[in-house]
């Protein structure tokens, strides 16, 4: 059986928002119990506002996931959920001066490396997980995302990426989710844009902080950061990172075959709220080995017995 955890001692982060291009400071702090992920947003000469990291509370799905409480909106929430989720952080309060979460380097690393470093907790209560038992599936033309029920525990994807663009073109890649693997596999891919399209963000209010410290640049002839990628294949391990930061907003981890084609934040978003309508293809199980879950309490007593 695996049980929730929180980080044992505050974690901070300082950055730039990707859109909003604000400073803003970020304490990640230990919580109880059940509390699961909570932002906790200060307000100059006003209270914080507390908004829970659940899908019931996204405002905008368009080039990042923001939250929303009132007239308040806080955006680019997926990477630092990612982190958490990666790592199997259940419970913790993400304070924040500012309207946005740093980007940091455009990736998940950073937030993995200071909370791995803060250290994480085991907490004295079991897991419960949204265990898959009937397909889900959420389309748009060529973009789909599939939810199969799985023989295994745990988290399965299979995310393919089309681009008409020699830089990206198309790319799939497949993992089991697990902390070790998403450490090693995903944590670091960052995010990406198009130059051209730069301008014309901007001029909507977005990526105002964006640079080639903290995002991917592709322009007509390729990849225009220095450095190069981290991954040849860096793009589609980034969609699987913010995949696995907007399934943080399902409140609890999810056990399934998860497959998506073309799919962003919009289309996990609508799968996460046909998840929580169709409660009859899912059931809420402890985390346990699955050959346990599916044994019936008279079934436990009679191995006991035996
Ligand atoms: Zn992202």
């Amino acid at each position: 059986m695996s049980y929730q955890n929180t980080v044992s001692k505050e974690a901070r982060f300082t950055g730039v928002g990707l859109h909003t291009g604000a400073s803003v400071t970020l304490s990640v702090r230990p919580a109880p119990v059940d509390a699961g992920l909570r932002f906790v947003v200060g307000r100059p000469g006003a209270e914080p506002v507390v908004i829970d990291a659940h899908h019931a509370n996204i405002q905008t799905t368009s080039y990042a996931t923001s939250l929303g409480s009132g007239d308040l909106r806080l955006h680019t929430v997926e990477h630092l959920l990612a982190a958490l989720s990666g790592l199997g952080v259940d419970n913790a309060e993400l304070w924040l001066d500012g309207p946005e979460v740093p980007v940091m380097d455009g990736s998940a690393r950073p937030f993995v490396e200071g909370l791995l470093q803060a250290g994480l907790v085991e907490q004295p209560k079991a897991r419960r997980v949204i265990r898959i038992t009937q397909p889900i599936r959420v389309a748009d033309g060529d973009k789909w995302i599939e939810l199969l029920p799985s023989v295994q525990p745990g988290l399965q994807v299979d995310y393919a990426i089309d681009f008409e663009h020699l830089a990206i073109g198309r790319q799939h890649f497949h993992m089991k989710v697990t902390p070790e693997t998403f450490e090693k596999e995903i944590a670091a891919a960052r995010t990406f844009g198009f130059a051209h399209e730069v301008a014309r963000m901007q001029s909507a209010g977005l990526a105002r902080g964006a640079s080639l410290d903290n995002a991917v640049a592709v322009g007509d002839e390729g990849v225009l950061n220095p450095g190069g990628l981290r991954f040849d294949d860096e793009m589609v391990r980034h969609k699987v990172l913010d995949l696995v930061g907007d399934l943080a907003l399902l409140g609890r981890p999810l056990w399934g075959h998860l497959i998506a084609n073309r799919a962003g934040h919009g289309m996990h978003a609508r799968l996460m709220e046909e998840i929580l309508l169709r409660t009859d293809r899912w059931e809420s199980v402890i985390d346990e080995p699955l050959e346990a879950v599916r044994l019936t309490a008279s079934q436990r007593a009679l191995q006991v017995c035996v």
